[in-house]
């Protein structure tokens, strides 16, 4: 395994009980000796309920509440360390861990929905040329960076949640779409990232549904197999950002272990339900991938994938060469891939005012 796409190790208290999903609070009560529906009462506690201590369950025999308090479980929180609002209503939040790392997520509201963009990585060690997160790497400002544990993951919604019960979005009581296009690689945390969309899509868990939840990856082609097979029922997105694999190389460089051709290989094997198709994502860079050829090229190379396109005009950062294109430019590029058939939307990111656009998040461990 090179260093590009080394999995880090999470560091999650094996005495956390938000880091066990269904199976892993079965095995600890096995374990402790205790019939397996007390299982199923924490997880109700935990992942349904949302409660934050273990003396709030007050159906679990006060015996086992006592065991697991002395034994050193519990349930961990995120802190909250900062919150700024964009001047377009969206909301950075940046969450603190108890190990010092730290990772961001985003509030965007819109008419009718309240979209949560959260991250599965504190920062990303793909290190893509036209993003802040990649180029802050796994490893700055002290912190060697890493992948979000369950708790951390879900950490991310319930603080998103109790903003929204606060009533700061004003028309909206719940979120209503969870994306996971933060910070970092959610297909290099994939254990916890499966278990977190079990948990999150559970009814009878925190009870979001899978069709209103999207997975953002870099195109890590066998990884996309796993989840394929894992049935989430989730929505794919890839961020494509080059249709040749000399320029995808160059601006995401996991294109060198995982070329076009195996990646797309993978989105045609995707199992896809009915009448859902895989969103590919297109940041567009002025003169660099925003040619007519390179519409064409991506048109080709789309041809038997079901799919559908977004463009993200390339959100400008501190120390970068790259622009974004005029307006006009982008407009024409989405023209040439509708009149080629297909269904392309271009994309305003929220939040440029306070670093929490596209490709943003964690721009000021940069600083
Ligand atoms: N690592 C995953 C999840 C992060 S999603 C992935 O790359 O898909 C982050 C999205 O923001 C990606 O689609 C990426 O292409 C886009 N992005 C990154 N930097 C950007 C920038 N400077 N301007 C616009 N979009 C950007
Ligand atoms: Fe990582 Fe995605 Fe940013 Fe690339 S675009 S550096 S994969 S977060």
């Amino acid at each position: 395994m090179t260093s590009i796409d080394k999995k880090t190790d999470t560091c999650p208290s094996h005495k956390d009980l938000k880091d066990m999903d269904k199976a892993g609070l079965a095995a600890l009560m096995e374990s402790l000796g205790e019939k397996p529906f007390r299982a199923r009462q924490l997880y109700d506690w935990i992942f349904h309920k949302g409660v934050s201590s273990i003396a709030e369950m007050t159906d679990l025999a006060l015996s086992l509440r006592e065991r697991l308090t002395e034994e050193g479980y519990h349930l961990s929180t995120s802190e909250l360390i900062q919150e700024h609002t964009s001047s377009d209503g969206s909301m950075k939040l940046v969450l603190g861990f108890n190990d010092g790392e730290q990772a961001e997520c985003v509030l965007i509201p819109d008419d009718n929905r309240l979209t949560l963009c959260i991250s599965s990585q504190s920062g990303c060690a793909l290190g893509c040329e036209f993003c802040v997160t990649g180029l802050t790497g796994l490893g700055t400002g002290g912190n060697i960076g890493r992948n979000l544990t369950l708790s951390e993951l879900i950490g991310q919604v319930r603080t998103g949640e109790a903003l929204v019960r606060k009533g700061l979005f004003a028309g909206h009581i719940t979120i209503t779409n969870i994306v996971l296009m933060g910070m970092g690689e959610p297909l290099l945390n994939l254990d916890n990232v499966i278990k977190f969309i079990g948990v999150l899509t559970d009814q009878g868990g925190m009870g979001y549904a899978a069709r209103r939840v999207t997975l953002s990856t870099a195109g890590i082609a066998p990884a996309i197999k796993e989840l394929g097979s894992a049935m989430t029922g989730v929505n794919l997105a890839v961020s494509l950002n080059a249709a040749t694999d000399e320029m995808r190389d160059w601006l995401m460089p996991i294109n060198k272990k995982y070329p076009l051709k195996q990646l797309i290989l993978a989105l045609r094997e995707y199992p896809l339900k009915k009448r859902r198709r895989i969103t590919i994502e297109y940041v567009l860079i002025k003169g660099i991938n925003d040619t007519d050829k390179d519409a064409k090229r991506l048109a080709r190379l789309l041809r038997y994938v079901e799919c559908m396109i977004n463009l993200i005009p390339f959100n400008p950062f501190p120390c970068t060469d790259f622009e974004r294109p005029e307006d006009s430019e982008v407009v024409r590029f989405q023209h040439l891939l509708l009149e080629e058939g297909y269904t392309a939307y271009i994309r305003a990111s929220r939040g440029p005012d306070i670093g929490a656009a596209c490709g943003q998040l964690g721009a000021k461990r940069r600083d």
